[in-house]
């Protein structure tokens, strides 16, 4: 099991970055330090106890609901029109865990339903205090049906862990798009729209206490903005009523090293406006 001396050394925090108390912690509390060697894959630690603990996939339900009707099937690739459109909307809006994964796994709303090996629902505690947020799945993601399992997962679960907390306790983890753009290419427009009814049906079922947007197309979807994640980051945003904070994508920090002194500022202000005084020293 990785101590939390690992997890800031991944997190590249080591030696002058520390959680120093749970109350008043701020970025005036920690001073940034970049690690060398925190992109090199090989020093990327696995924390398999935290990942495979509690970790509920959603998918795995899936086997267990029946196909969906067959004219509730589009065409692959093709949003049909306003009205349909509108049901479809009304019809994920209602849907309820049982049912979620089979349907997202049922969806044909757009053209990424015929290149994806698996839909990627996503993963966690169904009543999660936190939810974290990317873009979409990568090739791991698309061939296991769950979010987060490859290099920039493994930095999520050591950037949870530094947090005290894990994928599948009291963590939910899901992405805007359900499945994976070809070639990891960034999520079209229309793909976004077709699939953000299944992230805010997430959002309303788990009702979390905050919500973590990584990286630019989860933070732009969520809050409807065209804008940096410079400039969006430091402060809280609010998806409905839900707290929102802004920070990088894993995979963004596994390449740009001395942004992750931003993203430990930014899992600060999560802390704090989660409210969390639970985790460890
Ligand atoms: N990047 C994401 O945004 N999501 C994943 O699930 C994997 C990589």
């Amino acid at each position: 099991m990785a101590t939390r001396d690992d997890l800031l050394q991944e997190l590249g925090l080591l030696p002058q970055w520390r959680l120093r108390s749970h109350a008043g912690l701020g970025a005036a509390a920690v001073a940034p330090r970049v690690a060398a060697d925190a992109a090199n894959p090989a020093t990327v630690a696995t924390n398999p106890a935290a990942v495979a603990a509690g970790a509920i996939a959603d998918a795995a339900s899936a086997a267990a609901v029946a196909d969906p009707p067959a004219d509730r099937v589009q065409a692959p690739g093709r949003l049909d029109g306003p009205a349909e459109q509108e049901a479809r909307r009304n019809r994920i809006a209602a849907l309820e865990w049982p049912a979620f994964a089979a349907d997202v796994d049922a969806c044909t709303a757009c053209k990424l339903c015929k290149t994806r090996n698996r839909s990627v629902p996503g993963v966690g505690d169904t009543h999660a205090q936190w939810l974290f947020v990317g873009e979409a799945p990568g090739g791991e993601e698309d061939a296991k049906g769950e979010p987060f399992v490859g290099q920039a997962g493994r930095l999520l679960d050591n950037m949870l862990a530094a947090l005290g907390i894990a994928r599948g306790d009291r963590v939910y983890i899901a992405n805007v798009l359900k499945c994976r753009p070809p070639g990891n290419r960034t999520p079209e427009p229309q793909e976004v729209d077709a699939c953000l009814p299944y992230l805010d049906r997430q959002i309303a079922l788990i009702r979390p206490g905050l919500i973590v947007a990584l990286g630019k197309s989860a933070a732009t979807a969520l809050l409807q903005v065209d804008a940096t994640i410079a400039s969006l980051r430091g402060r809280v945003h609010r998806y409905r009523d839900v707290p929102l904070v802004v920070t990088y994508h894993p995979a963004y920090l596994l390449r740009n090293l001395p942004d992750k002194s931003k993203a430990w500022e930014d899992l600060l202000l999560a802390r704090r406006t989660v409210g969390d005084r639970s985790s460890p020293e």
